[in-house]
């Protein structure tokens, strides 16, 4: 399979199966276009006649020739090596953790997917009595594996900071004796950072996400205090200290981001992203929201074609910064076209329910945050440190080879089958794909595609 499309000026052909990327002349894209695998020594005579009008024969079968180097090199129309693979997916360790440590915020984002913090259940803190039962639960579960990731969420997880530091110091107090090593992140609205929080942060927990999305009008429309305030004021100058005393460390150079969430409101978030790197940061992600179609700001097929212009001009600017040497990241940009993950990680993704999973204030354990509250997702407690194992093995079974609309989606390496909490809410069921997310992912995809063909060289 291959996928071919123009951007920027650029012809692109990604090899699906081999993940080879080509940038070729037009010719070369034209004939592509009118050739079905498997390819014969010769260039077939419609394609030859098909392309007469606008080029020489010669020219044609020039370029066939160089089609067929690359096809017998398995570049172009590889076959499919992974789908063997598939049938190998089997239950791995747990090795990342969600710990909620607050069902209970001090803001009121109108598309909060957690009901403004509570997840619908209530307002409760984690004790640290349950939170340390939680890292008993990964010690348990995470036989095999060294590197633990514990991501402190909430709600907002300021609000119980002292479990949080609770937290940390039993699971340090484990490390020698079970021979793990913890990786703690934590996300954060911001708004109860201070220096204190900010130097702690800095030092225990490798990754800090922090939240924010752009410029104070958009922020501020839809993440407001319970007051109705916006929070932008607030939480940049807390979110600058963090960054610029975090850097200071060289090791954490990379280990922060500020994630933003886009709406029907900003589909020019272009600005947005710009805004962020402007004010400083240099790590960023806006996503799209996820939502049910009524709500005024949810994201529709009708927007499509304005967000997939709003990501060319994304893309074009970013390029520009690279070159000017002040470029940033920007996490949906962000592509391995050399190595890319192992098999497994590029047929199943983000893990969730098998390697990942979620807890609650009241100790129960989720696929992950999205399924929290999600009666029937529950799947064990960490007061008797139980798990259901079958529903572990249902997710550990979901890749991209079981998703019927993945199977044969040109995407599906990079994307590896989509959020499966997306799928269910809004598709119904973990193996469908949902429609919008998944034109969104592939256009990104062709956005990070075209930047590393126009950064060849220069990086
Ligand atoms: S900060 Fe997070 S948890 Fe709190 S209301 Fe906003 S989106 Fe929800
Ligand atoms: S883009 Fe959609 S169809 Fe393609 S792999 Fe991802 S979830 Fe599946
Ligand atoms: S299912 Fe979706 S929300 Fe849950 S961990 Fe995976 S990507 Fe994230």
């Amino acid at each position: 399979m291959i996928h071919q499309y123009r951007l920027n000026g650029y012809s692109i052909v990604l090899d699906v199966n081999s993940g080879a990327v080509h940038v070729v002349d037009e010719i070369v894209y034209d004939l592509l276009e009118k050739l079905v695998p498997p390819l014969q020594e010769e260039c077939p005579e419609e394609a030859v006649r098909a392309l007469e009008e606008k080029y020489k024969r010669e020219d044609v079968l020039a370029a066939y020739e160089e089609i067929m180097e690359l096809y017998q090199a398995e570049l172009l129309f590889s076959a499919d090596d992974y789908e063997q693979y598939a049938g190998m997916m089997v239950a791995s360790p747990i090795k990342a953790m969600c710990l909620h440590v607050a069902h209970d915020c001090n803001l009121r984002c109108k598309y909060c997917f957690a009901s403004t913090g509570d997840f619908g259940g209530g307002r409760k803190l984690l004790d640290a009595q349950t939170g340390k039962k939680a890292i008993d639960f990964l010690l348990k579960y995470s036989h095999g594996r060294k590197n633990i990731e514990l991501d402190f969420f909430g709600g907002e997880p300021l609000m119980n900071f002292d479990v949080v530091k609770a937290v940390v110091e039993y699971a340090r107090s484990k490390e020698e004796e079970y021979g793990k090593n913890f990786r703690f992140t934590i996300t954060t609205n911001g708004i109860l950072l201070d220096d204190e929080k900010i130097s702690y942060i800095n030092r225990e927990m490798s990754n800090v996400v922090l939240s924010i999305d752009g410029r104070k009008e958009v922020n501020d429309l839809l993440r407001p205090a319970p007051n109705g305030k916006g929070s932008y004021d607030v939480i940049v100058p807390n979110y600058q200290r963090l960054v610029e005393k975090r850097l200071e460390n060289e090791e954490d150079r990379w280990q922060y981001y500020v994630r933003g969430t886009f709406t029907k409101h900003n589909l020019d978030f272009a600005k947005d992203v710009m805004h962020l790197n402007e004010l400083g940061f240099d790590q960023i992600s806006i996503e799209p929201v996820v939502s049910e179609e009524y709500q005024e700001y949810a994201i529709t097929e009708k927007d499509l074609p304005r967000i997939f212009e709003e990501y060319e001009t994304l893309a074009k600017q970013m390029i520009e910064r690279k070159k000017a040497g002040t470029g940033f990241n920007f996490f949906h940009f962000m592509i391995d076209l050399n190595q890319g993950p192992c098999a497994i990680k590029r047929l199943r993704g983000c893990g969730c329910g098998n390697e990942y999973v979620a807890v609650t204030p009241d100790g129960d354990v989720y696929p992950c945050h999205q399924f929290v509250g999600m009666e029937d997702w529950k799947m064990g407690s960490v007061h008797d440190l139980s798990v259901d194992l079958k529903k572990k093995d249902y997710f550990a079974k979901a890749n991209v080879y079981t998703k019927e609309e993945c199977k044969n989606c040109w995407a599906k390496f990079y994307c590896s089958g989509g959020c499966n909490a997306n799928s269910y809410q809004y598709a119904g069921d973990i193996h469908k794909a949902h429609h919008i997310s998944c034109e969104l992912e592939k256009k990104r995809l062709e956005c990070a595609i075209m930047i590393k063909a126009a950064m060849a060289g220069e990086e």
